[in-house]
């Protein structure tokens, strides 16, 4: 038995697979947050190119991957199928662990299968410029590649707790040529507004959206990118499963349950929706399951409604669940978890019970990324160590009901530009964070009454 199955070249999807096409409930479509009547492609155009405004409202089942696209992907694509046998004998289980692995990307993570596409389109359309956020700064690290790799300016809003806290971060995106701000900066009038109200702000995710978005709009030649939760983010990312789905054929094996980390819902997507096919359309029993921060708890404990997507308000009214565009969660490290929405996708498909969701505290995801890392040799990046985290729980479990599961999980990324991460969490500086219900409400309300029907 081999410890690793590689996909030659050649046998590299050509195609992404677009799981509306499957769907038994399509997903509701985004609103305009003045008229409350769907977005058309025209409302999008200011912000993202054309084809990729196609790619978001499409239901077609393939679509294809540009040649440009794919020459780019060889760069670190495919990417190996690993069975976990050392984390296996660790535990003494007896189901079978396999894991898909994304850190050997530019970035380290899986977001180069969005980025370098979005980068690609908006090149064929003649953009000069792409602004963009980034929390932790995986995303603002793809996007900068991607841009290299076209001639494409590139301006990064980045979180100012991260910018302060992950400087080599920074470094990286600036290596790639991009330009790298801290937000919320005194560039827009969604930065100046927080600024006024709270100098000292360290900023999220929702308002470097909202800066990103708003230097967009303004600029006919300049226009935004989005990291995760948009539905053509997760078209892109199913090379992940495809990939993986021949490799378990070659092992000779088919996931009992696909696991992945979820912030926006892209990794999960990338690797657990070509398995859902199965499901909904060949009655294959998988079971996809994403694992949330339980400081940032939106499909265990948010509401499926419509919200928008940044802090200010700029983006369309998308049906999600959510925890509110307000909602501040808990400083932890997986900042790439800190989202306070799920995809529209991920949304609809766990409110009709296609896909399921947990709750997982930090202190037992770093755990799990130690004893992972000491087995397998790889230092998974914090949202990483929360998928690690469940495998360990199904593992167990199977071995407690005498049954054995075949498990594959999407490690997303590695973590070497997050020691800090394991160093406080050596110094027992981390702590475990309980959402509180009451931060939902309040942050909730003003959204008042426009729950789909
Ligand atoms: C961005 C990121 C995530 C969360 O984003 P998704 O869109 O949910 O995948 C998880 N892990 C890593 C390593 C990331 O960079």
């Amino acid at each position: 038995m081999s410890k690793k199955i590689f996909l030659d070249e050649k046998e590299m999807p050509t195609h992404w697979y677009n799981v509306v096409a499957d769907m038994p409930n399509k997903p509701l479509p985004p609103l305009h947050p003045g008229t409350k009547q769907p977005v058309g492609p025209e409302d999008l155009a200011p912000l993202f190119p054309m084809e990729l405004i196609m790619q978001e409202v499409s239901a077609d089942r393939y679509i294809e991957i540009p040649q440009e696209v794919q020459d780019i992907y060889k760069i670190w694509r495919p990417t190996p199928l690993v069975r976990a046998t050392g984390l296996e004998k660790v535990l003494g289980t007896n189901s079978k662990i396999y894991y898909k692995y994304e850190g050997g990307s530019p970035s380290g993570s899986h977001k180069p299968n969005t980025a370098v596409p979005q980068a690609y389109y908006n090149k064929k359309e003649g953009v000069k410029k792409i602004t963009t956020e980034t929390g932790a700064g995986q995303w603002g690290t793809a996007l900068s590649f991607a841009c290299a790799q076209f001639g494409i300016e590139c301006d990064v809003y980045m979180v100012k707790v991260s910018y302060d806290q992950k400087p080599y971060r920074k470094v990286l995106m600036n290596t790639f040529g991009a330009n790298v701000f801290a937000s919320p900066s005194n560039r827009t009038n969604a930065g100046r507004n927080i600024l006024a109200n709270d100098p000292d702000s360290t900023g999220s995710l929702g308002i470097a959206i909202s800066e990103a978005v708003e230097m967009a709009a303004s600029d006919s030649e300049t226009k935004y990118a989005l990291g995760s939760v948009l539905n053509h983010v997760l078209l892109h990312q199913t090379i992940i499963g495809q990939e993986a789905e021949k490799q378990m054929e070659y092992a000779g094996d088919f996931p009992d349950i696909v696991i992945a980390p979820l912030g926006g819902g892209s990794n999960f997507a990338g690797i657990s929706f070509p398995f859902l096919k199965h499901k909904i359309t060949g009655g294959k029993s998988v079971r996809c399951i994403a694992v949330e921060p339980a400081s940032c708890p939106k499909l265990t404990k948010g509401k499926f409604m419509y919200d928008f997507g940044d802090t200010a308000g700029y983006t369309p009214l998308l049906p999600m669940y959510t925890l509110g565009h307000n909602f501040k969660p808990a400083a932890i490290h997986a900042g790439g978890l800190r989202y306070h929405g799920a995809s529209v996708l991920c949304s609809q498909l766990l409110k009709d019970g296609l896909i399921e969701a947990v709750a997982l505290q930090q202190l037992e995801c770093f755990e799990a990324g130690v004893v992972f890392a000491k087995a397998e040799g790889i230092v998974a990046a914090p949202e990483a160590t929360h998928g690690i985290a469940q495998v360990i729980r199904e593992a167990k479990k199977a071995d407690e009901e005498g049954v054995s599961k075949t498990i594959l999980f999407n490690l997303c990324g590695h973590g070497f530009v997050d020691m800090q991460a394991y160093a406080d969490y050596f110094a027992g500086s981390l702590q475990n964070h309980e959402f509180e219900g009451n931060e939902l409400t309040s942050s909730l309300e003003e959204i008042g009454a426009l729950q789909p029907q």
